[in-house]
């Protein structure tokens, strides 16, 4: 991401704070001079850290110990994004991740077909060590929902897993769950003490809507997306949160889209249901309109983008609390389809971990939203829902050092270029953001630089423990 201030700044609180470049982890560090973003509220004050953990604040200014320079900026706690695909090269989604202020991502497994979710876990985590520059948990997908089994779920269990996820839509890749298995899955996770994560779109009727279109020989780009409408996610949601109702469980919704998700959310938590609402970055900052252009392939994402209804919607949620967290659904690979001559082999999927925390600071406030909220929606709730709090998400003394130092004062354009994802194409390239961030520190030790990595930076951990 390009940065165009504080350059100057960052070199000088190296020279005087003799902080070497390996960002070691003797001594105490002192972020100076900040807003600093609590659970309480906004604080001036002095950040003291020692080792990994925040130890505590001095509003007077601390003395001793490394000094980072933060006046003018906010200090946020490090981003937590909820819903990731970094498997396959962990390395370049982490480092993009770390760039954009987001210190842990929460990723999901990659089952092969035959191999079982604890396996998928297993292969996950090997993947992470030794290749994370940010920490990573993982969350188990499972890949074949008929096949899953009360041993899986309790090994995944044994093995630590926080969260496992189940599909109401692709049954052309096997992925789709049957209403049954979505109720035992839920009933389980209650025993289990997992959360289980859904992905709510109806897969026979999106299967029905695209026979539809061929048959009448729409084959574009954004016969894709019109396969795939609101009411589609609305049914699923409300049938969703029906069968968790059934089984006594809390259900955590992904990648919600549209005003009617967003009321059936309100409506269970009227009737006393733990609902937890996620909506990712790009449904709140593209839209529908992009279909009608030439570009329309760029754009293809499950869920689609919604109308400028929608988008409001989902803002106004974000705004009054029924939304807990916003996540990227980073694809570090587009999902490539069996190729056809129509939308059905169109690859589609977002790449969007760096700028999901710079997206969300720039819009957020320009909407409006107070920076404490935009903590809460990134990492706060993140970290509560999937069970890393208050380790993680907030900064507090005895906490994880995962800090981002952010100025809100830079404007600058999003360049796919630019980014560190190494996918050389973004769906926000040409935006103007406001704001950018300077520092990132994990776990005490820092990590971007102003613009750059510091070191090799591969100190992320699996949240997985070693079995
Ligand atoms: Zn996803």
């Amino acid at each position: 991401m390009p940065h165009t201030a504080g350059r100057a700044s960052a070199a000088s609180v190296r020279a005087q704070g003799g902080r070497d470049r390996g960002g070691s982890l003797s001594g105490r560090l002192i972020i100076r001079g900040g807003r600093v973003v609590t659970p309480g509220g906004v604080r001036r004050t002095d950040i003291e850290v020692s080792g990994e953990r925040v130890a505590g604040f001095d509003p007077r200014g601390s003395r001793d110990g490394e000094v980072i320079d933060a006046r003018g900026c906010y200090v946020l706690p490090g981003g937590i994004d909820s819903h990731t695909h970094l498997l396959g090269d962990v390395a370049s989604g982490t480092r993009s991740a770390a760039f954009g202020g987001t210190t842990t991502a929460l990723c999901f497994t990659n089952p092969r077909p035959g191999e079982s979710a604890p396996n998928a876990l297993i292969r996950g985590r090997r993947e992470v060590e030794g290749r994370a520059v940010i920490d990573v948990d993982l969350h188990a997908i499972i890949g074949e929902p008929g096949r899953i089994s009360t041993a899986d779920l309790e090994h995944l269990k044994r093995l630590g897993v926080r969260a496992i996820k189940l599909f109401l839509a692709f049954p052309e890749q096997g992925l789709m769950a049957t209403d049954g298995c979505l109720y035992e899955v839920l009933h389980a996770s209650v025993r289990h003490g997992f959360l289980v994560k859904v992905h709510c779109e109806n897969g026979g009727v999106i299967a029905a809507l695209v026979a539809d279109h061929l048959a009448r020989r729409r084959k574009g780009p954004a016969y894709f997306a019109y396969s795939r409408p609101p009411d589609v996610e609305d049914e699923a949601i409300g049938r969703t949160l029906a069968i968790a109702h059934l089984a006594h469980a809390p259900v955590y919704l992904t990648h919600m889209t549209t005003a009617g998700g967003i009321e059936r959310v309100r409506a269970a938590r009227a009737n006393g249901q733990m609902a937890y609402s996620e909506v990712c970055i790009h449904h709140l900052l593209l839209d529908a309109s992009l279909y009608r252009g030439r570009r329309a392939s760029r754009f293809l994402v499950a869920p689609p983008l919604r109308s400028r209804e929608n988008v409001e919607a989902l803002w106004s949620a974000v705004a009054d609390g029924t939304v807990d967290t916003i996540a990227s659904d980073h694809s570090q690979m587009r999902y490539q389809p069996p190729l056809t001559n129509d939308f059905t082999g169109l690859p589609y999927g977002f790449a969007g971990i760096e700028l999901r925390l710079p997206l969300l600071l720039s819009e957020g406030m320009r909407r409006g939203l107070s920076i404490r909220r935009i903590a809460q929606l990134s990492a706060t709730r993140p970290a509560q829902v999937f069970g890393l709090y208050p380790r993680k998400g907030a900064i507090l003394a005895g906490s994880d050092a995962d800090l981002v130092v952010w100025d809100p004062r830079p404007r600058w354009e999003v360049k796919a270029s630019a980014l560190h994802d190494g996918i050389g194409a973004s769906p926000y390239s040409g935006m103007t953001l406001q704001g950018s961030i300077r520092y990132v520190f994990l776990r005490g030790r820092l990590v971007v630089d102003d613009g750059e990595l510091v070191g090799s930076s591969l100190s992320g951990r699996c949240l997985i423990p070693a079995a």
